[in-house]
C-alpha cells in the first residue's frame, strides 16, 4: 500500500516530532512570544508514537526522522528509538546536538548511521547569541564525538544575511579536513521569525560564491532531495544548500508530518492538520484520515506564496 497524493507523488518519508520544546531559543525558530508549552497528556507517549508510526509503516513509509522542538529533551527518547529500530525503516534524527552525549549507545543499538545536528556558527559567541544558550562548546565537542564513533553527520546551517553568512567559507574549511556534510539551508519565514526576503541568502548567490572560490564538483542529487549537493576537490566532507525559498524541490516531495501532540501536516506551510491521536486513543481506524490528508495535500508550499505573510505554524511545533 503507497501513500499518493494527487500530482502522483508517493510519500514514504514520515518526520515525527518528539516534543513540542526545546532548551535552545533560536531567533529563526522560536517566537518572541514563545507557545505554552502543552501538558504531558495532550502529547503522543512512547507507545503511542511507535503504534502510529506503525500504522504507517504498513502504508509506505520507509523512512522515519525524529525531531522536535529538540527530541532528545523526551526522558524516553532512547527507548522510543529503540523501539522504532524494530521496524524495517531508515531510521534517523534531527538535533541540536548538545545531549547527544548522552544517546550514543541507543542510537549505535537502533542501528542509526546518519543524523542531522545544527550548528549556526563556528563562533561561540555567535553560535550562543543565535540560540540564545552557551551551549557551543559542548554541541561542537558532540559532533567530533559522534564523529569519531563512525556516524555520518550532517550539519545544518540556516544562512542569514547579516548574521552568519560571513561564516560560509569557514564551514566549507571544516570539510576539507573531515567528512562532514554541510548543508546550508535558505532561512524560511514562519510564524513571528523576523522573516524579510533579503535576509535570505539564495541558491544563486551561494553558488555563484562558491564557484568563483573553489574547485566545486557537483554531485548526484536524487528525486526525492532537499538538497543540491556538491564537493570541493580533494576535501573530504560535501556541501549542500537547502533552496527551500529561491528554488523549491517540491515536484519530489515524499515528507509528511505529525507534531508531538499527534497532528498530521502534509507539507511544512500547510495551513491545517488533521489529529490522529484523539481518534487512534478513542480507537478509531485512522488509516482513511492519513489518505485523505495526504490527497488534501497542495502542490507547493501548502498552496501559498513564499512571502513574509505566509500562513503556518512554528518551525518549533512542526519541527522542521
Ligand atoms: N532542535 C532540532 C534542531 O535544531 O536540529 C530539531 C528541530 S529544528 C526545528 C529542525 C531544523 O529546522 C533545524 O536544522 C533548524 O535549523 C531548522 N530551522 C528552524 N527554523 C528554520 C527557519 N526559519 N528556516 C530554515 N530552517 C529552520
Ligand atoms: Fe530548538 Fe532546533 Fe528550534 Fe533551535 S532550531 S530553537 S534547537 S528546535
Amino acid at each position: 500500500m503507497n501513500l499518493f497524493d494527487t500530482f502522483g507523488r508517493v510519500h514514504n518519508y514520515l518526520r515525527i516530532s518528539l516534543i513540542d520544546t526545546c532548551n535552545f531559543t533560536c531567533t529563526y525558530c522560536v517566537p518572541h512570544q514563545k507557545p505554552d508549552k502543552k501538558k504531558a497528556e495532550q502529547l503522543m507517549n512512547a507507545q503511542e508514537i511507535v503504534a502510529i508510526a506503525g500504522i504507517f509503516i504498513r502504508l509506505g513509509i520507509d523512512k522515519i526522522r525524529l525531531t522536535g522542538g529538540e527530541p532528545t529533551l523526551r526522558k524516553d527518547f532512547g527507548h522510543i528509538i529503540r523501539k522504532l529500530s524494530e521496524y524495517k525503516v531508515q531510521l534517523t534524527l534531527t538535533t541540536n546536538g548538545f545531549l547527544l552525549h548522552e544517546f550514543v549507545s541507543d542510537l549505535e543499538v537502533a542501528g542509526v548511521h546518519s543524523l542531522n545536528i545544527s550548528i549556526d556558527s563556528l563562533q561561540e559567541e555567535r553560535f550562543n547569541s543565535i540560540t540564545k544558550t552557551r551551549g557551543f562548546q559542548q554541541v561542537y565537542r558532540n559532533i567530533f564525538l559522534l564523529l569519531q564513533k563512525g556516524f555520518h553527520i550532517k550539519l545544518n546551517v540556516v544562512l542569514m544575511r547579516g548574521v552568519n553568512d560571513e561564516e560560509v567559507d569557514d564551514f566549507i574549511e571544516l570539510t576539507k579536513n573531515y567528512p562532514l556534510h554541510v548543508r546550508f539551508i535558505e532561512f524560511m519565514p514562519f510564524t513571528d521569525n523576523e522573516w524579510e526576503k533579503n535576509k535570505v541568502i539564495s541558491f544563486q548567490e551561494l553558488i555563484e560564491h562558491l564557484g568563483e572560490k573553489y574547485d566545486l564538483i557537483k554531485l548526484p542529487d536524487q528525486v526525492h532531495d532537499t538538497t543540491k549537493k556538491y564537493k570541493v576537490v580533494g576535501y573530504k566532507g560535501t556541501l549542500a544548500i537547502i533552496s527551500s525559498v529561491s528554488n523549491p524541490f517540491c515536484s519530489g516531495c515524499n515528507r509528511l508530518r505529525i507534531s508531538a501532540d499527534g497532528k498530521m501536516r502534509n507539507c511544512l506551510f500547510a495551513q491545517g492538520s488533521t489529529n490522529l491521536l484523539t481518534p487512534f486513543r478513542n480507537g478509531e481506524d485512522i488509516v482513511s484520515l492519513i489518505e485523505q490528508n495526504v490527497k488534501a495535500k497542495a502542490f507547493q508550499y501548502g498552496g501559498q506564496q513564499m512571502t513574509s505573510d505566509i500562513k503556518n505554524s512554528q518551525m518549533l511545533l512542526i519541527g522542521g
